[in-house]
């Protein structure tokens, strides 16, 4: 399969995803010279998968280590787990999110609310595709996917 996406880790440390042909730009300190190419993925999901473990905090690197640790079964549950929460809220903020391409906070909370999750705050989601490089803020509450 062709490997049209690729993991980007810039100078300064953040990791971020491109489709191939893409003006390669980190969304953190802006450059756009000083980066490498970690690794091309031909799917975007496999992609944005590595982007949110490439950017993973050590500490929570650590907890999950710590966790795995347990038994092989947790292990593959754990990451089954989270590859499904993932596409559920990534499905709930593309819900949330105009035919114009932009992404409303209020939209994301009530779509939240009518799913009964109330674990989870959509300004947490919001932040999380921020720091992953997926959204970007366009106006006061408002987003545009990247
Ligand atoms: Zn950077």
């Amino acid at each position: 399969m062709e490997s049209a996406w690729s993991l980007i880790k810039c100078i300064c440390g953040h990791n971020f995803g491109i489709k191939k042909g893409n003006k390669i730009r980190c969304f953190r300190c802006s450059n756009n010279n000083d980066y490498k190419i970690i690794k091309n993925f031909s799917s975007s999901i496999d992609l944005r998968i590595a982007v949110a473990t490439a950017n993973a905090p050590e500490e929570i690197n650590h907890i999950i280590n710590n966790k795995l640790k347990g038994s092989e079964a947790k292990k593959y549950n754990l990451n089954i787990n989270e590859v499904v929460n993932m596409s559920k809220y990534q499905v709930m903020m593309k819900n949330a999110t105009s035919n114009d391409g932009v992404l409303k906070l209020d939209k994301l909370v009530s779509i939240l609310n009518n799913n009964f999750i109330e674990d989870v705050l959509a300004e947490d989601l919001i932040a999380k595709s921020e720091f992953e490089g997926l959204i970007i803020r366009s106006a006061h509450n408002e987003w545009s996917w990247l």
